[in-house]
């Protein structure tokens, strides 16, 4: 008998878990609440990073937040208010930022980071490389000395991991990426990383999963779950339509613990707001992404144009612009390349989307103990286009009961 799946959440992760189900040879459908045009999934910087082995929650993210908490142009910010939930993440958040839990959590990070590099080259070979993966590698590029020998450590750990690194003085860097005039001290260049245009993948996996017979409907929102006898029988989408599945796959990205409390289910997650956009046709661009480690800034080489951004904004569930913090992206772009003068874009051109982020900077990933025939996927934060791919083959063994190509212990959906 096939398998009838309903995959709740057209981003990234969904459409990851419904290829690989569907290449396992089930029945998929998806179920997006929106019209599919836009999303957390589209207009990111795209990388694909084993470097980013450390976990968002760890001593350094603590000392920024107090530093930037409550400055309006700082790229780390917590919006003040009366929310149980954010105080009760915060708490989470607070105790995993330890150097003793961030050891801890860096083993599985870096195992589900490296398998899901593989399976995105993986679809990227299957779809015909149409969404611009590139295996170039990506800079960490710091200004004053403090940041330098930090990432120094951070590249030593890598090592430690199998990783090798390559350190660039200022004129190493100049010399690799010529004609920016680039005034950082340095830099550490990752040549396991990876970038793509994300806004392509999303594109790309529709066009492929629609083909190979995945139906996907956009304005359908999961609003109800019928449940007996410990299984979830039908789903509701919208306000009256009731359909029948044998597994049901959450993945909602920031909209994560609305959707599990359906199932009588509880997970703690906060939407962190990001910024990006994207300069067309730049006359002289970066040869492979960079990050602007001081500044927490990200920018991606997209063919001729180049894509800035970054900020962590816990503001709660909102697509607010705000001038400042995009502002102090651009400012930190042009203070560390003089050839770029990048300034103030019209409205239109500026992005936000949503990053599920979960309180230990670990993805969600695991069945439910409670209703048999549910999966969960979400929670993957800053590395939601990293490891989507690896999520969508590991959604699928756990869907079919398999053992999983990755010890999932660490993801589990119920430790908090
Ligand atoms: C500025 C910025 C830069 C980033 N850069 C990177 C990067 O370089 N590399 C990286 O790995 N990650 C990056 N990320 C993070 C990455 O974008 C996210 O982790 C990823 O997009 C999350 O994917 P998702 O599918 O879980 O969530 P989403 O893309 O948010 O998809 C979830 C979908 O579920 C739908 N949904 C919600 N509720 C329901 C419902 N009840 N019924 C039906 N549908 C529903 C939503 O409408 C949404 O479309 C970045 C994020 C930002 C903001």
């Amino acid at each position: 008998m096939t398998l009838k799946v309903a995959v709740i959440g057209g981003g990234i992760i969904g459409l990851c878990s419904a290829y690989y189900l569907r290449k396992a040879g089930m029945e998929v459908d998806i179920f997006e609440k929106t019209d599919g045009s836009d999303g957390c999934s589209f207009g990111n910087a795209g990388y694909i990073s084993p470097s980013h082995f450390i976990p968002l929650a760890s001593p350094g993210i603590v000392s920024a937040g107090f530093k930037y908490l409550l400055s309006p142009v700082s790229p780390f910010y917590i919006k003040p208010r009366l929310d149980l939930s954010l105080v009760h993440w915060g708490f989470k958040f607070w105790a995993n930022a330890t150097e003793k839990k961030v050891e801890v959590h860096i083993p599985p990070l870096n195992a589900i980071l490296q398998f899901s590099r593989e399976k995105t080259i993986e679809i990227s070979n299957d779809l015909g490389n149409n969404f611009d993966l590139q295996l170039k590698g990506c800079y960490m590029m710091f200004r004053n000395a403090r940041t330098g020998d930090h990432e120094t450590e951070l590249a030593h750990k890598a090592a430690r991991l199998g990783m090798g690194t390559i350190v660039l003085d200022n004129r190493a860097l100049n010399e690799a990426e010529p004609g920016l005039g680039i005034s950082a001290l340095g830099a550490v260049l990752y040549p396991i990383d990876a970038h793509l245009h994300p806004g392509k993948w999303v594109r790309a996996m529709r066009t492929y999963l629609t083909a190979a017979g995945v139906n996907i409907r956009y304005n359908a929102e999961l609003t109800g779950l019928e449940i007996e006898g410990g299984k979830i029988q039908n789903i509701r989408i919208g306000t009256s339509e009731d359909l029948s599945c044998d597994h049901v796959v959450f993945a909602t990205g920031s909209w994560l613990p609305q959707v599990v409390e359906k199932a009588g289910l509880r997970l703690l997650l906060q939407p962190g707001k990001g910024y990006s956009t994207t300069f067309e046709n730049v006359p002289v661009n970066l040869s492979k992404p960079a990050i602007l480690v001081d500044d927490r800034v990200a920018m991606t080489p997209l063919g001729e144009n180049l894509r800035v951004g970054g900020t962590m904004e816990l503001s709660g569930i909102n697509h607010d612009i705000s001038l400042p913090r995009v502002q102090a992206i651009l400012n930190a772009v042009n203070r560390n390349f003089e050839a770029l003068r990048l300034t103030m874009p019209t409205r239109e051109k500026l992005w936000c989307g949503l990053r599920p982020v979960s309180p230990d900077g670990l993805p969600y990933l695991g069945n439910s103990a409670k209703v048999k025939n549910l999966t969960v996927a979400g929670g993957h934060a800053m590395l939601g286009i990293s490891l989507a791919a690896g999520t969508g083959q590991l959604v699928t063994s756990l869907v079919l009961g398999s053992k999983p190509d990755v010890d999932l212990s660490a993801f589990r959906i119920d430790r908090y």
